[in-house]
C-alpha cells in the first residue's frame, strides 16, 4: 500500500465501503486485515482472479464506468461458467492519481454491477501505479458439481449464448473513432456500431444462465479470447474435436470478430443429446455445433468442413495469448 493525494484510507471508505450487496454471510467486509466470511454447507468455494490493465484490456481513457462494470463482469462472467453463485468480491486498483469523478464513476458501474448480482465487496488493496485493475470473486456451487471444461463427449451438441463477436467489433470501432478516422469493421448499420461498442462496454455475465446449466451441460467456458480459441481449449481439455457451424452464428460481426474476436463474456457449453431439448428451450442460447472423436476445431461452412484456421498475431487460433508474438 502507497499513500495516495486523497489519503488512501479516506479513499478506500469514500468509494468502496459498502459497495454492492450487504449479506447475511459477510460476518466483517472491509476494514479490518481480512474479510471472514461464511460459505453455506454443501457447498464448494468457486474462486476467481482476472486483471484489466489500462491500454490492455480497454483503450487508455475509457469511460470509468465501463472499466469498473468490465472489471466486475470478467469476474462474474468466470463464476458463470462453473455454474456458480456469486457471493463476494475483493478489489485490487492501482491508480496513477486520485481523479475524483474517474472513481466516482468506476465505482458505480462496478457496485451497480455488483448490487445486480447480488455480490458483496468485502475487501481489496489500493495502491499508486499504473493503472491496473485486479479483482477476485469468491462463490459456490453445490458440492461436487461445479461445471468444468473437460466434460464434454462425442456426440453431445454445442450452443453458446448471446452474439459472440459483436464486442469485438465494437472495439474495433471505438479504436476507429478515438483515433479520429471513420475506420469501421466492415459493418454497414450505423446502430449496430452502437449496439456492438455496448457489448464491449458492459458485457453481460451469464450468471443466471450458468446456474441453469448446472444439471443440464456436460462442459462449459466462457467465451473472453474469441470463440475458435476457447471452443479449441474445451474441446482439447475434453480430448474430443468439435464442429462449429459458422452458419449458425447469431452475430452479425464481421467475420474475423466472430471467429476470433474476444471480450464477449458469453457461454460456450456442451449438451448430452438426452437434453438438448431442455437447453434448446432456454432463452438467448444457440446451437452452433457438435462435439466428436478426435481433436481440434473444424469449421462448416454451406456443407464443407475445413480445420479452422488460424488467425495472426496474438488472437491467434488458441484465442488471444499476452505472450505471443
Ligand atoms: P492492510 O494494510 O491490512 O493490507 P489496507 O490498508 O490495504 O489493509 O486496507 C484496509 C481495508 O480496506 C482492508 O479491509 C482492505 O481489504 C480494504 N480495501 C483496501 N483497498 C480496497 C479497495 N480498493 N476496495 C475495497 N476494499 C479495499
Ligand atoms: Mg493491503
Amino acid at each position: 500500500m502507497t499513500g495516495v493525494a486523497l489519503g488512501e484510507f479516506a479513499l478506500i471508505d469514500r468509494y468502496f465501503r459498502d459497495r454492492g450487496a450487504q449479506r447475511a454471510d459477510v460476518r466483517l467486509g472491509v476494514g479490518d486485515d481480512g474479510a471472514l466470511l461464511r460459505l453455506p454447507p454443501g457447498e464448494d468455494l468457486v474462486a476467481v482472479s482476472d486483471t484489466l490493465v489500462d491500454g490492455v484490456h480497454f483503450p487508455s481513457g475509457s469511460d470509468p464506468r465501463s472499466v469498473g462494470h468490465r472489471a466486475l463482469a470478467v469476474n462474474l462472467s468466470d463464476i458463470a461458467a462453473m455454474g456458480g453463485t456469486p457471493r463476494w468480491a475483493l478489489l485490487s486498483l492501482t491508480l496513477p492519481s486520485v481523479d475524483e469523478a474517474w472513481l466516482e464513476a468506476f465505482a458505480a458501474g462496478f457496485g451497480d454491477l455488483a448490487l445486480g448480482h447480488g455480490v458483496a465487496l468485502v475487501g481489496g488493496d489500493t495502491t499508486r501505479g499504473p493503472l491496473t485493475i485486479g479483482v477476485q470473486v469468491l462463490g459456490s456451487v453445490p458440492a461436487g458439481q461445479g461445471l468444468r471444461r473437460s466434460g464434454a463427449r462425442a456426440g453431445d451438441a454445442l450452443f453458446v449464448s448471446g452474439t459472440p463477436g459483436d464486442a469485438a467489433a465494437g472495439l474495433a470501432s471505438l479504436m476507429g473513432r478515438s483515433e479520429g478516422t471513420d475506420h469501421r469493421t466492415g459493418t454497414d448499420a450505423p446502430t449496430d456500431a452502437a449496439a456492438f461498442e455496448a457489448r464491449f462496454l458492459f458485457p453481460t455475465p451469464r450468471v443466471a444462465l450458468g446456474q441453469a446449466l448446472l444439471p443440464l451441460a456436460s462442459a462449459c467456458i466462457d467465451v473472453s479470447d474469441g470463440l475458435v480459441g476457447d471452443l479449441g481449449k474445451l474441446a482439447a481439455a475434453s480430448g474430443c474435436a468439435a464442429v462449429l457451424d459458422v452458419d449458425a452464428l447469431p452475430s452479425k460481426a464481421p467475420r474475423h470478430c466472430v471467429l476470433h474476436g474476444g471480450d464477449d463474456y458469453e457461454l460456450l457449453f456442451t449438451v448430452p443429446p438426452a437434453r438438448v431439448a431442455a437447453v434448446a428451450a432456454l432463452p438467448g442460447v444457440t446451437r452452433i455445433g457438435e462435439i466428436r472423436a478426435g481433436e481440434g476445431v473444424s469449421l462448416r461452412e454451406a456443407g464443407r468442413e475445413t480445420a479452422a484456421a488460424s488467425a495472426a498475431g496474438p488472437a491467434g487460433p488458441a484465442g488471444y495469448d499476452h505472450f505471443a508474438r
